[in-house]
């Protein structure tokens, strides 16, 4: 029963130890080639912003906003010319 007790203390301070190892490591960027006056490398998630202007305008029927290039209203249908 002690003893088993004893090997569990063991085997958590081995995985302690362990991780302070990884701790310890530098992060991975420190492994590649040395990047002096080279700019860092471009995000790969590029925050694309999408800006459209729409020109609405007020449907006739419902008075709710819909695209005056449509031909009808999106709203309710009505055709807006
Ligand atoms: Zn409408």
């Amino acid at each position: 029963m002690t003893k088993d007790l004893r090997q569990a203390g063991r085997l958590v301070q081995a995985m302690n130890t362990a991780i302070a190892h990884v701790r310890a490591m530098p992060p991975a960027s420190a492994y590649g080639p040395p990047s002096v006056g080279y700019p860092p490398p471009p995000p790969s998630q590029l925050q694309i912003i999408v800006e459209r202007q729409v020109v609405v305008m007020h449907c006739k029927y419902c008075q709710s906003l819909t695209p005056a290039d449509l031909s009808a209203c999106k709203s309710c249908g009505g055709q807006l010319r």
